[in-house]
């Protein structure tokens, strides 16, 4: 049977041995995809989807993937969760910072899913009044943080609610002894702020200011780490330019009793660049105004701390001298948001971070009085030596490049304050609490 079907089928075959195949049909390709298109409404699917994408990708522009700097000598270093962000990339994910924190920019959501990486960092002086409000901000934002102190005026309870976190460590260390790490950026803050402190190991306070920045800009030389150094407005002595701007070169002692921190300053800004010229560290510049919030160390001697101490335990406020020198109060909040703008930015500075809202001591004191005692009084004391008489920033740079401007006055930050300090001077609530709702605020 088989063979005679075989057989009938070659009956049909054509008589000719040659093999003429079918006549091309040129569009035959083109018409069958597009009928398949036609048909059951494929085309209006496609059509909707891609409305879908472009809605999507408009509504939520995406960032692009990290990549590893070719100048960081720290690639080979590093496991792969650790990555260093170029400017543009940074400046996206600080935008998606500030949204997690409450700040409104609607361009910059970053969907689920595509968020950064967490950077590893480290935060010198991380136990202190600034530095740990920083430290918060930079874990709640999925960093890595390693907190590198010598707990001079820093505390353990400052930091001690990231205890157990695998984000967080703590190294007891001073900064004038060499250190190795492997970090993508470095806050450096570590020296005492208060003149009390300061003056208290003038030499040392130097040592911290001048070698204890060389080693950390080793450091960052040697990973190919962003360095931050938290300079001062003290840089600006007893200015005679008033508001302060950056371009002002000051007018400092060079030989008195608060030079230690002023010129010890000036030498930090001027590693900070050399390093930066001499060797391409990436640097940025932060000139602090006085700042306050909880946390401060409550008889550090400092005018805000002081005030609202003596307020507390109805004691006389002490005003030195006439009390008609001026300083601006910023909030720690403030300071902790223009620092991670300014580390993430592309701008070196240096730039003002301060509160422009200007107070003789005097009127400090009717603001404290107004916000815990009217009753406190007030007690004149000696002014001590090389007072600034007035001190207010020219925050022009900040607001322009940085996009950053204070948020918190004086009245309303005090209170911040005044709650924390109240529970850690009359015992009602356990010292070193968390105080982020206060921080972010
Ligand atoms: P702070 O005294 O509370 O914190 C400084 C931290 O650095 C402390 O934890 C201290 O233990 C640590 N430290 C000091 N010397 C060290 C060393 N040699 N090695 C390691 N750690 C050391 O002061 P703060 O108010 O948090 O100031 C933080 C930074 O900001 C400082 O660099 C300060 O100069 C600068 N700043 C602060 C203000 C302000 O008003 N708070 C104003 C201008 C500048
Ligand atoms: N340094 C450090 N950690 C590092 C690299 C350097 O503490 O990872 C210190 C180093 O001990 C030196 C300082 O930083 O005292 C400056 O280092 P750099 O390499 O710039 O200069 P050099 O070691 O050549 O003097
Ligand atoms: N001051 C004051 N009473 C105090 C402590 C300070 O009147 O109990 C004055 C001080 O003389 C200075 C100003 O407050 O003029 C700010 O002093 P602080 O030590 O807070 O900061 P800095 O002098 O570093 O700006």
């Amino acid at each position: 049977m088989g063979s005679e079907l075989i057989y009938r089928g070659s009956e049909n075959q054509p008589s000719s041995d040659s093999y003429s195949p079918k006549p091309v049909k040129p569009w035959a390709s083109v018409t069958r995809t597009i009928h398949y298109l036609l048909r059951e409404q494929r085309l209006l699917f496609v059509f909707v989807g891609i409305a879908i994408a472009t809605l999507i990708f408009t509504v939520f522009p995406t960032s692009p993937a990290p990549y590893v700097a070719p100048h960081s000598r720290f690639t080979t270093l590093i496991p792969d969760s650790i990555t260093y962000f170029p400017i543009e990339t940074q400046q996206k994910f600080s935008s998606a910072h500030r949204l997690g924190f409450g700040s409104a920019n609607p361009t910059s959501k970053i969907p689920l899913g595509l968020k950064r990486k967490g950077l590893r960092i480290v935060v010198t002086g991380g136990a202190g009044f600034v530095g740990s409000h920083l430290v918060d901000r930079l874990i709640a934002r999925g960093d890595s943080v390693i907190v590198v102190d010598n707990f001079f005026t820093g505390r353990k309870q400052n930091v001690m609610h990231h205890f157990g976190n695998p984000n967080f460590e703590l190294i007891r260390h001073d900064v004038v002894e060499p250190l190795l790490l492997e970090v993508d950026q470095i806050y450096h803050l570590a020296c005492p702020a208060s003149p009390v402190h300061y003056k208290f190991n003038p030499v040392k306070t130097i040592k911290t200011n001048v070698v204890g920045t060389l080693n950390m800009l080793g450091l960052a030389k040697r990973v190919g780490a962003r360095f931050l150094l938290t300079s001062t407005s003290e840089v600006y002595g007893d200015p005679l330019q008033h508001p302060q701007k950056e371009t002002y070169w000051g007018n400092v002692n060079p030989i008195g009793v608060r030079s230690c921190y002023d010129e010890g300053k000036r030498t930090a800004e001027t590693l900070t660049m050399d390093y930066h010229r001499g060797a391409g560290v990436e640097v940025r510049i932060a000139r602090i105004f006085n700042t306050y919030g909880p946390r401060m160390c409550i008889d550090d001697g400092r005018v805000v701390s002081n005030f609202v101490a003596q307020a507390l335990r109805k004691e006389p406020l002490t005003v030195y001298g006439d009390g008609k020198q001026t300083r601006s109060f910023q909030y720690v909040s403030d300071l902790v948001e223009g620092l991670m703008r300014l580390m993430e930015g592309e701008h070196i500075g240096p730039f003002n971070l301060g509160n422009p809202g200007e107070f003789t001591m005097l009127e400090l004191a009717e603001v404290v009085q107004e916000t815990i005692d009217p009753n406190a009084k007030i007690e004149f004391r000696p002014n001590t030596e090389d007072d600034p008489h007035k001190r207010k920033p020219d925050i022009s740079r900040a607001k322009e490049l940085l996009g950053w401007e204070p948020m918190v006055s004086l009245r309303k930050g005090l209170p911040l304050m005044v709650s924390d300090f109240r529970q850690r001077i009359f015992g009602d609530h356990k010292e070193g609490s968390n105080t982020n709702n206060a921080s972010s605020s």
